[in-house]
């Protein structure tokens, strides 16, 4: 599915100085490179504030413990999502309320959110399923409308970019009033190891954000909150110092791969290419096909059986986990979310993919939607 191998080595030298000269200075927390990465970063995506820490869940579970939310109180989610964008909440007392996603974006839209709002909501975290932005623009007015916290869970979309109406460019994750991402190995900035950061353009979360992700401190040994211990390390830094430059090239790739295949199977009957939102610029964290026909697991096999790995991202919604069946609330009907779950591949994604794999790859789904 990624190839990080390949991807390693066009940037070698670049990335082993990198890490050597952090294992020389031996200033393996807190080193000069977070905080060079993290202002390089903020740049960047134009936003205020990033506060990095250990990985994408830390980050929601530190955004969320910013709102001063109380036990029972609710935060909409997309039911299509993976578990961390949840499971914060329930580890903070919190009740997710699930809702239905589009099935074109596969995003929850304001839309859909706007029945689950009920008097006890206090947030609702878009999750930008699969490189692309959900619609912002209309979340963030239903927001203010409600005075709800937006919370992006950006895990998959670094780098995309959101076009407002009135024709402004923004980085996702720097809408809402926090963003949210990780540096897992196979995101589309990833490190070496975990890692993760929070983002804000708010002067008074950005500062609680970075207490909060830091034993709660305000100066060394005084403590203003009950907080976490949640850092970047300094390799990874330095690793993602090295990668960040690349991260505009890597997305170009990984678009150049997806309109290949776009234009190879998209009036192939059985399956139906990715939707792209008019608002945002697709990053293609994954390249999504919906197999029809109830075909999806066995066009999987037959993959598989040619060598060719592909996944199902998410096979089960989060409603029907055993986690929340207790904590969780389920907000309308989430049709859309269990047709995607039982129709949705995944294909290979990644900076380094080639024609040539690309060409055997499509053939094969083709060859099996012919005589299937
Ligand atoms: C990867 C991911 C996370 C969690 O990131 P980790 O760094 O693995 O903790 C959260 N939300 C989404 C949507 C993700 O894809």
């Amino acid at each position: 599915m990624v190839d990080l191998k390949g991807q390693y080595a066009k940037i070698q030298e670049e990335i082993d100085a990198a890490v050597l000269n952090c294992i020389r200075s031996a200033a393996f927390i807190n080193g000069p490179e977070v905080k060079n990465f993290s202002a390089a970063l903020a740049s960047y995506l134009q936003v205020k504030h990033v506060i990095p820490c250990a990985n994408g869940t830390d980050a929601l579970q530190i955004a969320m413990m910013a709102l001063d939310l109380q036990p029972g109180d609710e935060v909409i989610v997309p039911a299509f999502t993976y578990v961390a964008t949840a499971e914060v909440l329930g580890l903070l007392g919190l009740v997710p309320v699930m809702v239905d996603v589009d099935p074109h974006t596969f995003n929850i839209t304001a839309a859909l959110i706007e029945p689950a709002i009920g008097p006890k909501t206090k947030a609702i975290v878009p999750v930008h399923l699969f490189g692309q932005c959900t619609d912002m623009e209309a979340i963030m007015e239903l927001a203010t409308k409600h005075n709800l916290f937006v919370i992006e869970d950006t895990a998959q979309a670094i780098g995309a970019t959101y076009t407002t109406a009135d024709g402004r460019q923004l980085k996702a994750g720097t809408i809402g009033h926090i963003g949210c991402t990780s540096f897992f190995p196979s995101k589309n900035l990833g490190c070496y190891g975990d890692g993760g950061a929070i983002y804000t353009n708010d002067d008074t979360l950005g500062h609680k954000l970075s207490m909060l992700a830091n034993h709660g401190q305000v100066q060394k040994y005084i403590h203003k909150y009950i907080g976490v211990n949640s850092r970047l390390d300094s390799i990874q830094a330095a690793i993602l110092g090295v990668k960040l430059p690349h991260l505009e090239a890597y997305s170009a790739s990984r678009g150049a791969a997806a309109d290949y295949y776009d234009a190879a199977l998209k009036n192939v009957d059985g399956v139906r290419i990715p939707v792209r939102s008019a608002q945002s610029t697709h990053v293609f964290h994954q390249y999504t096909l919906i197999v029809e026909n109830g075909k999806r697991d066995a066009l999987k096999k037959h993959l598989e059986a040619q060598g060719v790995p592909a996944m199902i991202y998410y096979p089960i919604p989060l409603n029907e986990q055993e986690a929340f069946s207790k904590i969780g609330k389920i907000a309308g009907s989430l049709d859309t979310t269990r047709a995607l779950c039982q129709s949705v591949l995944s294909l290979p994604m990644h900076t380094e993919l080639e024609a040539q794999e690309q060409d055997f790859i499509i053939g094969h789904i083709i060859d099996f939607l012919k005589n299937s």
